[in-house]
């Protein structure tokens, strides 16, 4: 039996959120002087992004940086201010002694 052809796995849907704290974790990182180890820095991810709204887009492969690098500035204050918070909570509480 033949699947119909949908073309569905060209498309990806994306948390735009995921891919734009990726983006500028590490460069707020370094200007807060937060702890760097990977522990702390998956923690602040994960925090940072529940505590922002989901941005959902639909992309073709490949083309991801293009279509969504429009929406940057307008989340960036936001997205640096939840990182900045975030990396606040997992100093005073991080995964290992200092
Ligand atoms: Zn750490």
């Amino acid at each position: 039996m033949q699947h119909t052809s949908v073309n569905v796995q060209e498309l990806d849907i994306k948390n735009y959120m995921e891919t734009a704290v990726g983006d500028i974790l590490m460069p707020v990182l370094d200007s807060l002087d937060a702890c760097k180890c990977p522990n702390c820095i998956m923690d602040i991810l994960a925090i940072a992004l529940n505590s922002l709204p989901s941005k959902y887009v639909v992309t073709k492969r490949g083309e991801l940086y293009t279509k969504i690098s429009n929406l940057q500035n307008q989340f960036d204050v936001d997205i640096t201010a939840a990182i900045a918070k975030a990396s606040v909570i997992v100093s005073r509480n991080p995964r290992h002694d200092r």
